[in-house]
């Protein structure tokens, strides 16, 4: 490996940036897409303004879905691109009318009611539904000032305690403005699902140029509004409202409801818990956070109960689709103690061997393991962030090195979890992981060093949605070294699980380019994990 290559290598690993600026004034690019018949719309940072009186221009989503409920969003703003991160709106409160229906067009309207949408919560609407007859579709839209939001899709959870026949649902991660087109998120809203799953990354909080990583000296593709990195409410404001305007993101909110976790880069890169990875102190972090939480629970379709207090919101939470399956999703970032070894791609240090270091804090992990002892699923799914099988990186001439970001930084509560699930015989445990910007499937083991240990568990990791993933050629060296890692692929895409009692099967979708719009998408892999049978298989 050059030491150019491994550098790249390492800046991959570490999400790191070259920090190289482009210059200001590049031709000014515009996206342009069109959603579902729907009049095209264009909406980039450069074509600065919304051009219509609508305060509809962010779309709708929905979101935690159980067998009577769902959680509505959406959020009022005239002008996305206003600095002031308010969205253009004035301070006023503003009624907002939702309406739920069987069909569509909305001749079958099954419930109706209306909330408020305050500035306090940059005029984002969070509606729990309740009352709502479980495992159907229903159709949802807002109304307010005399205009009417765009329709979206959305599916109760099924019945508690029936084993449904099917879930179908896509899982997808790292979205990063500046790197490409969300034609990922385009083809999930072309998808047969009940469900979208998220892994973290939802946005990017890079200042605009500074997380490029292109080999050429060529402008991103597109670029972030404003300037300087999201890093107060207004900014974090910002930054979610410019994302909101993809028309290919609002496609796969309109869709199906969403599951949503965050990692590191909705509020800063490899922050643990209270500490920052770029040198703020504890008090300036946490008001960072605070402002980043907030500006989080504003954009995405998460319940009321979730809405943050001060510094902290509590995202971690089970959900469950009859006895088929049920979802834990993690958050490793709030509660996780800093990376042992500094950080980086190191040599594994005495420091990560202390059992009290954690991704998740003790209460969560406590959480985690009694409802994995509490399930009657058939399926026991682990929605969380960062990789959870180890990568063992071996570059010639030096000792082993692992990512101490991921849970490779942190061996002994992957244990706990593991010989957990393995002591405990849950019923086949699968774990959803994203973050690393490629595509693998894994074997969970008891002890990695020996591929003759019983596999634990299966492990998907997504690759990103757009976000860079410089790591080149060291493919082979990575399968060559790592035989728990079964399917390894770099190109940008998601990821769709089709689930029976019988059979869990996952399917790879990606792109050869997402530099421009309109990238076409193809299977790339396909695993089958059968009922009962640990591992899975092409
Ligand atoms: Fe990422
Ligand atoms: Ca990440």
């Amino acid at each position: 490996m050059t030491a150019h290559t491994r550098q790249r290598f390492e800046q991959w690993l570490l999400h790191r940036t070259n920090r190289r600026r482009f210059l200001t004034g590049a031709a000014a690019l515009t996206a342009t897409a069109s959603l579902r018949g729907r009049p095209t719309q264009v909406v980039s940072a450069e074509s600065s303004r919304a051009t219509t009186d609508t305060p509809f221009t962010l779309g709708v989503a929905s979101g935690d879905p159980l067998p009577g409920g769902v959680v509505l969003w959406t959020r009022l703003a005239r002008d996305p691109f206003d600095e002031s991160g308010n969205g253009g709106m004035t301070a006023d409160p503003i009624a907002v009318r939702w309406e739920i229906a069987d069909d569509d067009s909305f001749t079958a309207i099954v419930q109706t009611g209306e909330t408020t949408a305050s500035p306090d919560f940059a005029h984002s609407v969070h509606v729990d539904v309740t009352g709502l007859r479980p495992g159907r579709e229903y159709f949802y839209r807002f109304l307010a000032n005399g205009e009417v939001s765009p329709v979206g899709r959305t599916k109760t959870a099924p019945p508690a305690d029936q084993l449904a026949d099917r879930l179908r649902f896509g899982f997808a991660s790292c979205a990063h403005w500046e790197h490409g087109y969300f034609a990922a998120y385009r083809e999930l809203a072309r998808e047969e699902i009940d469900l979208v799953l998220f892994q973290g990354d939802y946005i990017y909080e890079y200042a605009p140029g500074d997380d490029y990583l292109a080999d050429d000296d060529v402008p991103p593709p597109r670029h972030f509004a404003g300037s300087g990195p999201a890093d107060t409410l207004a900014g974090y404001r910002l930054r979610h409202g410019q994302y909101k305007t993809d028309l290919d993101l609002q496609a796969a909110h309109a869709r199906a409801p969403w599951v949503a976790t965050w990692d590191d880069h909705e509020v800063a890169n490899d922050y643990a818990g209270s500490r920052s990875a770029v040198g703020e102190d504890v008090d300036t972090f946490l008001a960072r956070r605070a402002a980043a939480y907030q500006a989080y629970y504003e954009h995405l379709p998460l319940r009321p109960e979730s809405m943050p207090v001060g510094p902290d919101l509590t995202l971690y939470r089970r959900l469950r689709f009859g006895t088929l399956a049920e979802i834990s999703v993690l958050d490793t970032r709030q509660y996780r103690s800093p990376q042992p070894c500094g950080d980086t791609v190191a040599a594994r240090c005495d420091a990560a061997l202390d059992p009290a270091l954690t991704m998740t804090g003790p209460n969560q992990e406590q959480w985690l393991l009694n409802g994995l002892d509490a399930s009657a699923a058939r399926w026991n799914v682990i929605s969380q962030q960062v990789m959870m099988g180890e990568l063992a990186v071996k570059i010639l001439g030096t000792e082993t090195l692992y990512s101490d970001d991921q849970w490779d930084g942190y061996p002994l509560a992957r244990n706990r979890i593991l010989h957990h699930i393995q002591g405990a015989g849950i019923r086949n445990p699968i774990v959803l992981s994203g973050d690393v910007h490629s595509a693998w499937v894994n074997d969970l083991r008891s002890d990695f060093t020996d591929p003759n240990t019983p596999v634990v568990a299966t492990e998907f990791v997504c690759s990103s949605v757009t976000a860079i993933n410089p790591l080149g050629d060291r493919l082979a060296l990575i399968l060559n070294t790592n035989p728990h890692v079964k399917f390894l692929d770099l190109r940008h895409g998601y990821t769709v699980c089709d689930v029976t009692p019988d059979r869990w099967q996952t399917d790879y979708r990606a792109f050869r380019s997402v530099e421009r719009p309109g990238a076409e998408v193809s299977t790339i892999g396909t695993f089958v994990v059968q009922n009962g049978q640990l591992g899975a298989v092409t």
